[in-house]
């Protein structure tokens, strides 16, 4: 069920509790500002969830309530999970509220890549 994305923050959401360690993640970074993992239902041959660590819901929530420190690092994050797909190529994807399908209400940019990606939106 797609979230209404001007809701505050769930600390109880599925990525919330990836963060605390109480539920499993297929990890393949990690740092101080945010934290990469294979999506459980892949939607590509690759298709990664980079997060930052902090409660944000959406694009807007943290662009606007994030320190620079945690911008810079969710950013070269998701450059640094990117870099290995340079070759091929790769898309980015941040869904946003009920429009875009958003289901998780933690901001998650989801990278796909490892073979041809299709149409860039659904008609
Ligand atoms: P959204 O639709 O919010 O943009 O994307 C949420 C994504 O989170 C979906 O692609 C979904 O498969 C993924 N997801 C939901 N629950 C879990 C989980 O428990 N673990 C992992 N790794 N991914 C999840």
């Amino acid at each position: 069920m797609p979230i209404d994305a001007t809701q505050p923050y769930d600390d109880g959401n599925i990525f919330a509790r990836i963060l605390r360690g109480e539920i499993p993640a297929n990890r393949v970074y990690e740092d101080e500002h945010a934290l990469a993992f294979h999506d459980i239902a892949p939607q590509a041959p690759v298709h990664v969830l980079v997060i930052p660590k902090g409660p944000y819901v959406s694009w807007d929530d943290f662009s606007a309530r994030a320190s620079d420190a945690e911008i810079a690092g969710f950013i070269r994050a998701i450059g640094h999970v990117a870099r290995e797909h340079v070759g091929r190529g790769y898309r980015l994807l941040a869904n946003t509220g009920g429009d875009a399908g958003q289901e998780v209400p933690h901001l998650h940019m989801h990278v796909f890549a490892g073979g041809p990606l299709g149409p860039m939106i659904a008609r």
